[in-house]
């Protein structure tokens, strides 16, 4: 199938490479010659990374390459291409703008998706003259490593669409989840409400960081902790969430006070050095504060 990937950064080369390295010719197009030559260059390292790692062949790797076109065009972008997924910046009206611009430039019969990771699905199809045709499709990053995705089902979405959105899924050897336009989808929600109840354990002294997240990697094979992983998303971008969770869903996402103290002295996590860990060269050496000698 013809492909038309709109936004090149993290998540748009990710969503290119693992498209082209199932067979599919993919256009990645940005408004950026930079951001281009950039993604371009990311799928290369991994791809490379990929056969030093003997998981991608030296034929793989070319392959993949050729199915892949660049360019800033739109028009040129979209042409005879079967499905359309953006991934540019998440801001609700750029959004909103490119899509509708990508669907006046395409037949009846394309389907498009968003990337989007938190914006309703079901505002951005209201922006579309055939709605019906829309859905999210939520990629994990690293998208060539992560294998979830998530189909957020618009309230005007067919099932057609849906069909083909987990088809098209099922073909890149990920797995599909369907889940309903709501705050937070499935993996959000539940990602944050675990994180958000082991913060307000440390509040309560239930127990160190680090022997929390013990307990959740130990006792329930989870490959990183609730406390370590919110220390790698960054306790300020966690605060956003749980604070429009807590909008839209009710008390039970109330950000704790712990955590609104560490985003205003700047303790971010690991970006800034300091969140429930100390970070040095991108890992957690000590616990923060008073847990730091346990
Ligand atoms: P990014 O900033 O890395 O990349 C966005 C790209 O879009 C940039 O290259 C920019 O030049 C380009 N762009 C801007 N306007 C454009 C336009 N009109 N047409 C085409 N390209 C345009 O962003 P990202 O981290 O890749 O995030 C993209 C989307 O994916 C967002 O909705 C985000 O919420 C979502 N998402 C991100 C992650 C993540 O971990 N980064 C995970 C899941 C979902």
């Amino acid at each position: 199938m013809r492909i038309t990937v709109l936004g090149a950064g993290t998540m748009g080369h990710g969503i290119t490479q693992v498209s082209a390295m199932a067979g599919h010719d993919v256009v990645l197009r940005d408004i950026d010659e930079d951001q281009l030559s950039e993604g371009l260059l990311s799928i290369k390292l991994n791809l490379e990374t990929g056969i030093d790692r003997g998981k991608v062949t030296e034929n793989e790797k070319e392959e993949t390459l050729d199915r892949i076109t660049t360019v800033t065009d739109l028009e040129t972008a979209v042409d005879e291409t079967e499905m359309i997924i953006e991934a540019v910046p998440e801001k609700v009206d750029l959004k909103k703008n490119v899509l509708s611009e990508a669907e006046a430039a395409v037949s009846e019969d394309v389907v498009l998706a968003t990337n989007t990771s938190s914006l309703s699905i079901t505002e951005l199809a209201s922006a579309l003259e055939h709605p019906e045709r829309f859905i999210g499709l939520h990629f994990f990053n690293p998208v060539h490593i992560m294998s979830l995705v998530e189909a957020v089902v618009a309230e005007q979405s067919s099932d057609q669409t849906r069909e083909f959105a987990k088809d098209y899924v099922d073909s890149i050897d990920k797995t599909p989840v369907v889940v309903q336009d709501t705050p937070g989808f499935a993996s959000s929600r539940l990602g944050v409400a675990l994180g958000v109840e082991a913060i307000r354990m440390v509040e309560e002294g239930v127990a160190s960081p680090g022997d929390i997240d013990t307990s959740m990697e130990l006792g329930y094979n989870h490959p990183v902790g609730p406390l370590e992983l919110t220390d790698i998303v960054g306790l300020d971008v966690r605060l956003d969430i749980l604070e429009y969770l807590r909008e839209e869903l009710g008390e039970r996402f109330k950000p704790p006070q712990l955590l609104k103290r560490k985003v205003r002295a700047g303790k971010t996590g690991q970006k800034s050095g300091e969140g429930f860990y100390v970070w040095e060269d991108g890992e957690p050496v000590a616990m923060s504060g008073d847990w730091g000698n346990q």
